[in-house]
């Protein structure tokens, strides 16, 4: 059994039925499948892959290369088409996720990039909770009439498989950002296969340590490298990664087009920084992931809490409060050790109330605090959250 670590981390009790078979399996003993070598575990290949050939004098590192252009007749001639310093980060990535990954400036180009994947005016049936810039690009394009969006709770099957009636993309996230639910996304993968839609699956609050939406049948899986890949909150950057498969090759290829004639494309340095960030993220989750499943746990009973969400995995917790928005505000001017900020997956412990944002739908509790919780000791981070929640 390999990444034994993990069948702790993820409290199985807390993931829905139908859902704990492929939990156990994402995170026990079934990481077969590795571009370069099929024996190693991911902690191994996360430590291990993107580095230069070993040979004398060599750096251990991957070139940070900062050349706008190659001399001529090599493989890649001018740098929007290909830099050695992405080669070593996609090839990183591409093994954890079990696929082959192009990186690009942001998660929201690699959003964009994925959505153009939709013919013009073409269905795609999304979440009625998802990320934020996804939900306002999506409105966007409902609006100009160059897509139509089919919003559905994604655990209603019977919804998703109607609205997937002539759909050409179904969007998947999972957990959603920032209510917490999670799909089935295998079965959502079967039914957009069965409709001739392709999926594609933001996964960037589980990251393929927990779930790898490949081995589930999603065409397209989506990061926001600024998260848990890169970890410290210095980075933008974002990745699509497509299976090593005819159909997944050809769909790599459009993707990679529209990098090159879009020009949406990660600088040399961010994208250093996220592979030295890809190195420890093994250990940067599951600390987060523990520190969360404590304080989730310990949310639970706390007199200044109403409502924990916390789906079993991962280190994303949305709390509600007494007082609503503002009882919700005061919390987060509260706080002293958790930073008050938006985004997540740093290893900093970062909290915000989500609907201050107003793109935020109104389905969000007024109240809704999302903890991205860090890597610091969990019982200082207790104390700074509890003085808060009592604070007002
Ligand atoms: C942050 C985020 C994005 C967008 O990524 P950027 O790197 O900020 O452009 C997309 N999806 C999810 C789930 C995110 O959290």
């Amino acid at each position: 059994m390999r990444w034994a670590g993990w069948s702790v981390v993820i409290a199985a009790e807390r993931i829905p039925a139908g859902l704990r078979a492929a939990a156990a399996t994402h995170g026990g003993a079934t990481y077969a499948v590795d571009v370069t070598d099929e024996t190693l575990a991911p902690a191994t290949r996360a430590v291990a892959l993107g580095r230069q050939t070993r040979s004398p004098g060599a750096g251990v590192n991957a070139p940070l290369e900062l050349s706008s252009t190659y001399i001529a007749d090599g493989p890649v001639n001018y740098a929007r088409a290909g830099n050695p310093t992405w080669t070593a980060f996609e090839e990183a990535l591409g093994s954890l996720e079990g696929g082959e990954a192009l990186v690009f400036a942001s998660g929201m180009a690699a959003v964009s990039a994925a959505l153009s994947l939709l013919p013009p005016g073409g269905v795609v049936v999304v979440p009625h909770h998802s990320y934020n810039g996804t939900t306002s690009l999506l409105d966007e394009l409902a609006e100009s009439g160059a897509a139509v969006v089919r919003r559905v709770d994604p655990t209603d099957h019977a919804a998703v498989r109607a609205a997937l009636a002539g759909a050409a993309v179904l969007w998947v996230e999972s957990p959603t950002n920032p209510m917490l639910e999670v799909s089935d996304i295998a079965a959502l993968a079967a039914m957009a296969r069965e409709a001739g839609a392709t999926t594609v699956c933001d996964n960037t609050f589980a990251t393929p340590l927990v779930q790898r939406p490949l081995e589930d049948g999603v065409d397209v899986v989506l990061h926001s490298v600024t998260k848990y890949l890169a970890g410290h909150s210095d980075v933008i950057l974002g990745a699509l990664v497509t299976p090593p498969t005819q159909a997944g090759r050809a769909t790599r290829e459009r993707l990679s087009r529209h990098r090159l004639l879009h020009g949406a494309i990660a600088g040399p340095f961010e994208t250093w920084l996220a592979l030295r960030g890809v190195r420890t993220m093994h250990l940067r989750v599951e600390r987060a992931t523990a520190n969360a499943t404590e304080l989730a746990a310990r949310l639970e009973t706390h007199p200044g809490v109403l409502r924990v969400r916390y789906p079993g995995f991962g280190a994303i917790v949305t709390i509600e409060v007494p007082g609503g928005a503002d009882g919700a505000e005061q919390v987060a001017a509260s706080v002293r050790l958790w930073m008050h900020a938006t985004s997540l997956g740093g290893v900093e412990s970062q909290l915000e109330r989500r609907r201050r944002h107003a793109s935020e739908p109104a389905t969000v509790p007024e109240s809704l605090l999302r903890l991205s919780v860090g890597i610091e000791d969990v019982e200082d981070l207790w104390r700074d959250l509890d003085q808060a929640l009592r604070e007002r």
